[in-house]
């Protein structure tokens, strides 16, 4: 094991992979440190939006076709209702299996010459230190990629965030062969479930509401068409739960320590958006690392995170009032333009001008419809 580095990633998940990979292409010594074991698991939906695919472009991290399942849109269901809108045109997205990407990830940045350290966990910082247990590693730049509950914020004195609005989600595999190549999203009345095919013979559903207590299986019933493409069929996987959130930090970096993916705050599972945010964040990070200084990054990072925080609360407002959800749909319907021109917007093709000009449409819509 090496004494010192360029830069630790503390966090070996795809927001950590995504840092380590960005530094290395701008030629530091990188080192990572996961207390887990690849390839890593996490309750995900699973879908990557256009925009993560460029992101991952960016990182030189190509999913080979055998590997995933293209997605060409998003498909919202609601009491017997249902509205879709495709991708811009040249746009798809991608499921894949989190363990799939985790493994991807981890080669290119192995193939970099990223030293990565799995089963370590890492169990304090002080300056330029990184302690696991009784090993000292030293580095110039720190980097917390160590997920939502991070103990790097902590440390690095980062913890100071906006009102988080707390949701908790499930996820579970199901075998059985996918019916569609959209992403779909059922509006109940207390929750959420994401739908997507992560190979030709298994899709991925993720349940997210308020109610900690409400597990997936149980929810099901609020998703009649759902529940029904589901009667019989085997569970492929265990049910993995994780919180889902908000959370916009007053600080994503200090001195010589920055934070990155759910680390440095998250948003709601609903945007779809936390991979692809990540990815971003590390090119702008090592970007910041490379011109010796990390005080660009805040004003970068929160730059990228408003679209997402955008859709987020729009959508959670959906979420809390079920009469608009139906009325939304029906206007999606009636004017399937301002769907995919709001999606196009989502992942980031089109100008917030056409947020203004889609919102005007779209609240007409609700007033009429
Ligand atoms: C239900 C749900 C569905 C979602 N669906 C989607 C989706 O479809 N598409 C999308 O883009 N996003 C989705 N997201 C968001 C996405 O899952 C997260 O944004 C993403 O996992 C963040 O990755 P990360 O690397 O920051 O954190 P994590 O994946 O949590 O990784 C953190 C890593 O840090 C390690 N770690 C923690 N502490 C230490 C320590 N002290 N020492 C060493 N290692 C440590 C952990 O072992 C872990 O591997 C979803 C989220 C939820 C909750």
């Amino acid at each position: 094991m090496v004494n010192s580095t360029d830069v630790f990633v503390i966090g070996g998940g795809p927001a950590g992979l995504a840092a380590a990979i960005a530094a290395r292409q701008q030629g530091f010594r990188v080192v990572v440190a996961d207390g887990a074991k690849p390839p890593i698991d996490k309750a995900c939906g699973e879908a990557l939006m256009p925009d993560a695919i460029t992101a991952l472009a960016r990182l030189g991290v190509a999913v080979p076709a055998a590997e995933a399942c293209l997605l060409r849109g998003v498909r919202f269901l609601s009491s017997g209702l249902s509205a879709e809108a495709v991708f811009p045109s040249g746009c798809c997205g991608l499921a894949i299996r989190r363990t799939t990407l985790h493994r991807i990830m981890t080669e290119r940045a192995a193939g970099l010459g990223v030293d990565l350290l799995w089963q370590s966990v890492v169990t304090g910082i002080s300056g330029e230190e990184v302690q696991l247990g009784k090993r000292a590693i030293r580095a110039r730049w720190i980097v917390g990629a160590d997920g939502v509950n991070s103990r790097v914020r902590r440390w690095a004195n980062l913890d100071a965030h906006s009102r988080t609005d707390l949701r908790y989600a499930y996820r579970r595999h199901y075998r059985v062969p996918p019916w569609t190549d959209r992403m779909e999203i059922y509006w109940g009345e207390r929750s959420q479930g994401y739908v997507t095919a992560v190979s030709d013979e298994q899709v991925c559903v993720a349940v997210a509401s308020h109610d900690a207590e409400l597990r997936l299986e149980e929810s099901l019933p609020a998703f009649p068409e759902l529940n029904a493409r589901l009667r019989g069929a085997e569970a492929a996987s265990a049910e993995r739960g994780s919180v889902s959130a908000n959370r916009r930090l007053k600080r994503v970096w200090r001195g010589n320590a920055a934070l990155i993916g759910d680390a440095s705050g998250t948003v709601d599972a609903i945007t779809v958006e936390g991979l692809g945010l990540s990815f971003s964040q590390a090119v702008v990070l090592a970007t910041c690392l490379r011109s010796g200084s990390l005080a660009g990054y805040q004003a970068a990072h929160r730059r990228l995170a408003l679209r997402p925080l955008l859709m987020a609360r729009l959508m959670l407002t959906l979420d809390n009032f079920p009469g608009i959800q139906q009325r939304t749909l029906q206007v999606f319907r009636k004017r399937p333009e301002v769907f995919r021109r709001l999606l196009a917007l989502h992942v980031g093709t089109l100008s917030p001008f056409h947020l203004a000009l889609d919102g005007l449409t779209l609240g007409w819509g609700l007033l009429t419809a």
